[in-house]
């Protein structure tokens, strides 16, 4: 029996050719992973991050592998931003087929000492910044009469976490807002669907202890922490085809930790 060589491996099932993929928080992390494998499927994509520099290095990697990169810097919270960005790739590219809402931060601390500064900007990002550019994007979408959307949430937002009332927050937030817009554009041939990660090894989870990492593991079923290639493998499904007949679901990719 061939043994679990972990993380995916480069490749797609998902033929995205001739589509445009808008990408937020691209510039590393789980939103390079998702902005690479989508351009492995055959998408443009469109890199969304505060500046094109941190994007440099998705975009190397795109490039690299014959793919095809636009990078907008853009704060994902603010309207204006959201709006000049998807107005210019409307123009340019007319459709957008697929939109992934994956720029997050965490801003962690037990709630009776939680600033109200660390509420509003976690929410700010993870809740208000996802509707925003589904707002925009779905009405680009509507007009193409087809759309993805996938929302990256977190297993914080379906079994809470001690230390992440914020984050938690937003990303349950998250959950019911696509639940709830998945059935006002289904209709119009859009799906959208939830990504929950569970731990994932990149920049936001590496300033965890190593003892607190070590822990986790011991508590996931398959042993391992997750790569942000196993995230975006359920991504490039959701983007894809495949799942025209899946919409408002919620899909953890967590190694087993939550069952
Ligand atoms: P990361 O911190 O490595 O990357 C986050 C990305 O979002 C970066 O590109 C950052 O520049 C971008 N970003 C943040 N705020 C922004 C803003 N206002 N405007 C534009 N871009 C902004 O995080 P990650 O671990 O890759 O996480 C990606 C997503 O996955 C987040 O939504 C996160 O909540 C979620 N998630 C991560 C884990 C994990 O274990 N790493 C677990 C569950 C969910």
């Amino acid at each position: 029996m061939a043994e679990d060589a972990g993380a995916p491996k480069a490749g797609c099932l998902v033929d995205l050719k001739g589509q445009t993929a808008l990408v937020t928080g691209a510039s590393r992390g789980i939103g390079r992973a998702i902005a690479v494998k989508l351009a492995a499927c055959g998408a443009r994509v469109v890199g969304v991050a505060r500046t094109l520099e941190a994007m440099q290095g998705t975009k190397d990697a795109i490039l690299a592998a014959g793919g095809e990169f636009e990078g907008f810097a853009a704060d994902v919270a603010k309207a204006e931003d959201v709006k000049r960005v998807v107005d210019e790739v409307e123009a340019k590219y007319q459709k957008i087929h697929v939109l992934v809402n994956n720029a997050g931060i965490t801003k962690d601390g037990l709630m009776l000492r939680m600033e109200d500064d660390a509420w509003d900007q976690v929410v700010d990002v993870n809740l208000k910044g996802t509707f925003l550019w589904c707002r925009a994007v779905g009405a680009v979408m509507m007009r193409g009469r087809y759309g993805r959307i996938v929302n990256i949430s977190s297993v914080s937002g379906i079994r809470g976490n001690p230390g992440q009332a914020n984050y938690s927050a937003s990303k349950a937030g998250v959950i019911g807002f696509s639940q709830t817009i998945a059935r006002e554009l289904a209709s119009r041939g859009i799906t959208v669907n939830v990504v929950a990660p569970g731990f994932i090894t990149t920049d936001m989870t590496d300033v965890l202890p190593d003892k607190i990492k070590a822990e986790v593991k011991e508590r996931i079923p398959l042993k391992r922490l997750g790569a942000p290639e196993d995230i975006a493998e359920m991504v490039a499904f959701f983007s894809g085809p495949a799942s025209s007949y899946v919409t408002g679901q919620v899909v953890t990719v967590d190694g087993g930790m939550t069952v």
